[in-house]
């Protein structure tokens, strides 16, 4: 299979996670006669400083072209400034906007060998495998600032608008998602206070006829944030507006006992989608070989399975993963008591090695398919 991967690696950890992703998914190449060619954009702060803008025409040329796009992170202290409006993140949004990718999927399951490291207690986590799906183009974060955002000395207003086709196709999309997975769809809103989430809550009724082997309940979010560290194996796929989903998918994180182990995948209705972990830039680590990169190692692999449709081979990166986690290979992050502390670049390479093992005792199954 021949696919053209824009790489995107940003800002802070974002390229030593980045360098990992990439690493991996030559490995899977090798392993399995794909040719994946890698071009790199620049976005957020890097662009900034480059082009003074964080999203320039070339690196959005670059993913419109691209079969699917790989992100690291972006944002950090040198581009924070309060008088600045030109900020990291727009370049993010605006990706995100112009490309149209409008269903965020962050799964969230309980790794075993890392169960005792989360701050949660085991018999609440153990049985954890849920996908938090967030509506990522609409909502409170594409507030027009000219428009219907403003802000003066006494006074910021930021707007909340979803149209009926916006809301439609991230439920029906989630719909889609549950009825693969145990067919449980919880939609989570605020519609006792908001007029959008009662809209929200109608088309998920409405759509929910067109699900009758679904089970749909719908939660306030206030009660889903308690429900999610009170039982939260009793959630399947969660689907919810912008906003909300960012709060609770950050929340679901300590579920895997860091926020360093979530991957995430943004797609639109075609094949076409932007994979990157759930973190952010981490500053506070950046150039210190400790930035822990299973989140964007995992995110590669979901690339793998939903742009591509190459699940063997994203299994198999899932499995690498877990066996190094389970021979207790451990970046700083993950707080383990035994095993060996390894730095993101160790960690990279014992990922690989698990890989070609795998190939290597099941190659000759795998080389000729
Ligand atoms: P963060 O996710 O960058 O970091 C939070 C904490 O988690 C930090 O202590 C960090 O060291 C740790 N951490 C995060 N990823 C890790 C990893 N892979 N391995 C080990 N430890 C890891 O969140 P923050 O500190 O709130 O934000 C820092 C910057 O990142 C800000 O500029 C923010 O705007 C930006 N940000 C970007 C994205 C994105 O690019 N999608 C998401 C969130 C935040």
């Amino acid at each position: 299979m021949d696919k053209r991967i824009a790489v995107l690696s940003g800002d802070g950890i974002g390229p030593e996670v980045m360098s990992g992703a990439v690493c991996v998914l030559q490995a899977i190449a090798d392993c399995f006669n794909h040719h994946f060619t890698f071009e790199e954009g620049l976005i957020g702060g890097a662009a900034i400083d480059e082009y003074g803008t964080p999203l320039p025409e070339s690196t959005l040329k670059l993913c419109k072209e691209s079969d699917a796009i790989l992100l690291g992170a972006v944002g950090g202290p040198k581009w924070d400034s309060v008088s600045n409006h030109i900020r990291p993140e727009q370049g993010l949004l605006g990706l995100r906007k112009e490309l149209g990718l409008f269903a965020n999927l962050r799964p969230v399951c309980a790794y075993e060998p890392l169960i005792h490291t989360s701050t949660l207690k085991k018999e609440v986590i153990e049985n954890v495998d849920l996908l938090i799906v967030r509506e990522l183009t609409g909502g409170l974060y594409f507030g027009k600032p000219s428009e219907r955002r403003g802000t003066n000395k006494e006074l910021a207003i930021d707007t909340l608008t979803y149209t009926i086709q916006e809301i439609e196709r991230i439920v029906d999309k989630a719909f889609q998602l549950a009825r693969k997975r145990k067919k449980k769809l919880t939609s989570v809103d605020k519609a006792n206070v908001l007029e959008s989430s009662r809209m929200w809550r109608e088309v998920v009724n409405r759509i929910a006829k067109n699900y009758p082997d679904v089970t749909v309940q719908h939660m306030l979010v206030d009660s889903a944030s308690m429900q999610l560290i009170y039982r939260p194996e009793q959630f399947d796929v969660i689907v919810t507006e912008n906003l909300f989903g960012d709060i609770l998918s950050d929340e679901a994180s300590m579920i895997t006992g860091s926020l360093g182990m979530l991957p995430s995948s943004s797609l639109r209705s075609d094949s076409v989608g932007m994979y990157e972990p759930v973190h952010g830039s981490a500053p506070d680590i950046a150039g210190k070989n400790l930035a822990n990169p299973l989140g964007m190692i995992l995110s590669a692999s979901m690339m793998l399975k939903f742009s591509f449709g190459l699940d063997k081979e994203a299994n198999i990166v899932e499995e690498a993963v877990m066996k190094v986690l389970i021979e207790g290979y451990h970046t700083t992050d993950l707080n383990l008591q035994h095993g060996t502390q390894v730095g993101t670049k160790e960690m990279i390479d014992k990922v690989i090695e698990a890989i070609n093992e795998n190939q290597a005792i099941s190659g000759i199954q795998y080389a000729y398919i």
